[in-house]
């Protein structure tokens, strides 16, 4: 029997994108927040609870954008290896990006679990099999490194132990880590959505801005936020639009490259048939540049799997997730695909995620397809740095946070508008790249 695949997110079955309670339109804030996913919803909430009038502009539903697309690992990810991090900024600052990752990984949790978040948060670990030897002892050292640094022990297995987490030959071993889960994405969206109007944030969905511009400096600055529901002031603006900026925040949209992430859900398998695949039901990555991300649904009785977009057409597109899927678990060769769905991620040009004031606007942004705890995470961050300025002197420049990623210059390229003309041939690259190192032994 055919099935009709399903062209929206599997998570949207459960928690649908919805429009913001009908409220009248407000002209004046202390903070206005621009989109409305886990970055927007991140600086909301702080913010409303300490007393702010906060206002959050979404040009379409809450949830449209990546955050209830994406595979929902809390991964909290950094695309570079301590000892690459230790070769650019030294030994002491690549420590704090570590620090920073744990700490924002464990918040995340702590959110969901103080909040009574009912989004099938899963401490289940995360398995990351490695396709060729070097890419293993790559990994060992990344563990020595993050158990120095965090504490975090991460278990390295040969291909003899691979069976406790995953029923696959693809992989010479690999790490497991325990800090690393799963959550419902848009199951979390929601409970993010509901905490933030009960902190008394106001939310405009339909809500499309078209130009934020500074109207004072100084001590009494302030912003006009022209949206299509109509014109507001505020304090401070926070960007919280990521990889779906547009043209109403054209500094941002030069500094990030917007690239297609897209993921499969299988048919119902069942919890046996799935448990066999995936003994340890863990999250699961893999060490290619272009690799897969892949874990059991939340009932356990489907498998989801993402990577990067390599074909326009979305048919061709979803025939090499399912092909991607088979090479990891040969057993699936005729399992049916009943979801295929597609969101944008948002990387910096040098692959690090950003805290960045320009010209009194805050931009949290460029998590690197790992944003489930990098967006609320940087988001609180932005919120920090509101509220430092408002105990301060109230200037409308924002304040410091207490973050390693405050302080990295977010540069673009000469002649780059936000169009990324390049990017096919970059994937080539990273896709050549792969090849060439699964031949290395
Ligand atoms: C398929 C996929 C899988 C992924 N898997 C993972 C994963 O497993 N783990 C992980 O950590 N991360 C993952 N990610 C990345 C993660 O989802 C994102 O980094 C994160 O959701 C970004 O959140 P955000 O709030 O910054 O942006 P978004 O959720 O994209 O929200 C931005 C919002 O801004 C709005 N907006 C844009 N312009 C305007 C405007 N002019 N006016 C008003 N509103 C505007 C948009 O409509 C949108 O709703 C994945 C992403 C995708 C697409």
């Amino acid at each position: 029997m055919q099935i009709r695949l399903i062209t929206t997110p599997y998570w949207w079955d459960a928690a649908p994108p919805a429009d913001a309670a009908p409220t009248e339109w407000q002209n004046r804030a202390d903070v206005v927040i621009i989109g409305g996913g886990f970055t927007g919803f991140g600086a909301a909430i702080p913010l409303a609870r300490a007393g702010l009038k906060v206002v959050i502009v979404e040009k379409d539903k809450i949830g449209a954008g990546a955050s209830t697309r994406n595979g929902g690992i809390t991964s909290g990810n950094l695309r570079h290896s301590y000892n690459k991090l230790s070769k650019k900024f030294g030994l002491e600052k690549a420590a704090k990006f570590y620090q920073e990752a744990h700490a924002a990984r464990q918040d995340l949790i702590s959110f969901i679990t103080d909040e009574q978040i009912d989004c099938d948060l899963q401490l289940c670990g995360r398995f990351a099999g490695a396709t060729q030897p070097r890419a293993l002892a790559a990994m060992q050292s990344e563990a020595d490194n993050l158990s120095k640094i965090t504490g975090v022990v991460p278990v390295i297995y040969d291909k003899a132990g691979l069976a406790a987490h995953i029923d696959s030959d693809k992989y010479c071993g690999g790490v497991w880590r325990d800090d690393i889960g799963g959550i419902h994405p848009a199951k979390l969206l929601a409970g993010m959505h509901r905490v933030a109007v009960s902190a008394g944030a106001q939310i405009f969905t339909g809500a499309a801005v078209s130009s934020v511009r500074r109207i004072e400096a100084g001590a009494d600055a302030s912003f006009s936020v022209d949206t299509s529901k109509g014109q507001i002031t505020a304090g401070h603006v926070i960007t919280a639009t990521n990889a779906y900026s547009d043209s109403a925040t054209p500094w941002l949209r030069r500094r990030l490259v917007p690239v297609i992430s897209e993921m499969i859900a299988t048919e119902e398998l069942g919890e046996n048939r799935v448990r066999s695949l995936m003994p340890s039901k863990s999250m699961y990555s893999e060490s290619l540049q272009i690799g897969h991300y892949f874990r059991p649904s939340p009932d356990g009785k489907r498998i989801l799997l993402g990577g990067r977009r390599m074909d326009s057409d979305p048919t061709i597109a979803a025939e090499r997730l399912r092909a991607g899927l088979v090479s990891i678990l040969p057993d699936l060769a005729d399992c049916a695909i009943t979801h295929h769905w597609f969101g944008f991620v948002a990387f910096p040009f040098d692959q690090l995620p950003k805290l960045t004031v320009h010209d009194g606007v805050i931009y949290p942004a460029g998590y690197c397809g790992s944003g489930t705890v990098w967006a609320r995470w940087l988001g609180q961050k932005a919120a920090q740095m509101v509220l430092g300025d408002v105990a301060g002197a109230s200037s409308g420049n924002a304040g410091s946070a207490d973050s390693v990623f405050a302080d990295l210059p977010f540069r673009s390229m000469p002649f780059y508008s936000g169009e990324p003309w390049f990017l096919p041939l970059a994937m080539r690259f990273y896709a050549v790249q792969d090849k060439l190192a699964n031949l290395r032994t």
